[in-house]
């Protein structure tokens, strides 16, 4: 496995390989792997020749009172595991190599970064936008694969994508959870004990709904209601940042479910912000 820090000779490798016809695919992420992210690059090692993950903690993506200085960082023990896993190429640039001190151009997809986690992060999907476009264009990657559970993430590129006439096909790849229900996380190592107890009840909750609509629920007020008493009885620290139902592809709020709906929810346990979500289709 190959180990770059410099945007250009990544340009450089990956202009080389799509000249000799080999397929790409790119898995960005932020690092600190679990089984989620081995789930992304074991899809794109299937699916393509090559096999680039990225490893960038992207300043622009973190607000000023987010976790950026703390986000959790362990390049050797991920560059060993990505190259377990197949991977080909880590790009693992510096901050100051992605953006210029006077970086000045943003890729923006307002309507859809509105609502859900936009509303407590208003520049981070700007900053996803924006350096997942950058890794597009240094990368030329035939497809890029994401997580299912950050949803509004996937949801976002893929339009971003359209929009611009990218040519790249984007992939969205189910959740991992740990046994006990808990989406995987980099952050789930903040949990202390007893909040890390009381974590899978955000997921219970999430197949409650599913449940409810299965019985004929379709009011998303309803269901929202039904959920905030849901996690107040079971996440004794838990603080609910938002609870939506949403068109999966618009993210726009729903009143009444129809056909297909997400039901999305950011939860603060402790100092730990996690999020998750349910795919429902009637
Ligand atoms: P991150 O390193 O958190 O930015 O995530 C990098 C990629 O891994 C994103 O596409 C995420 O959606 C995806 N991802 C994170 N957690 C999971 C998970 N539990 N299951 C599947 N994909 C995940």
């Amino acid at each position: 496995m190959e180990i770059l820090t410099d945007p250009k000779l990544l340009q450089e490798r990956c202009f080389s390989w799509r000249c000799k016809s080999l397929s790409i695919a790119l898995v960005p992420t932020m690092g600190s792997f679990h089984d989620g992210h081995f789930s992304l690059m074991d899809y794109g090692r299937a699916e393509a020749d090559k096999l680039i993950v990225s490893l960038f903690v992207n300043p622009t993506q973190f607000g000023p009172q987010e976790d950026l200085d703390a986000y959790p960082r362990n390049f050797e023990r991920d560059a060993q595991a990505a190259r377990e896993h197949g991977v080909d190429l880590l790009f693992a640039p510096r901050p100051e190599a992605m953006y210029h001190p006077d970086h000045a151009t943003w890729v923006e997809v307002p309507d859809l970064a509105r609502n859900l986690c936009g509303k407590s992060r208003p520049i981070h999907f700007r900053g996803v936008a924006t350096v997942v476009a950058k890794l597009f264009i240094l990368a030329q990657p035939t497809l890029a694969v994401f997580g299912e559970k950050d949803f509004q993430q996937l949801a976002i590129l893929r339009r971003m994508v359209r929009d611009l006439g990218l040519p790249v096909e984007v992939v969205g790849r189910p959740t991992v959870r740990e046994a006990d229900g808990l989406a995987m996380s980099s952050r789930n190592v903040y949990l202390e004990a007893e909040e890390r107890s009381s974590a899978p009840a955000i997921r219970q909750g999430l197949k409650a709904a599913r449940e409810w609509v299965a019985e004929g629920e379709r009011s998303a007020a309803e269901i929202k209601r039904r959920l905030e008493l849901f996690w107040a009885d079971r996440l004794s620290k838990g603080r609910i940042d938002y609870v939506e139902v949403v068109d999966p592809e618009s993210m726009a709020p729903l009143e009444t479910i129809a056909d297909r709906a997400l039901v999305a929810a950011a939860v603060r346990i402790g100092s730990t912000r996690l999020i998750d979500n349910i795919l429902i289709t009637v």
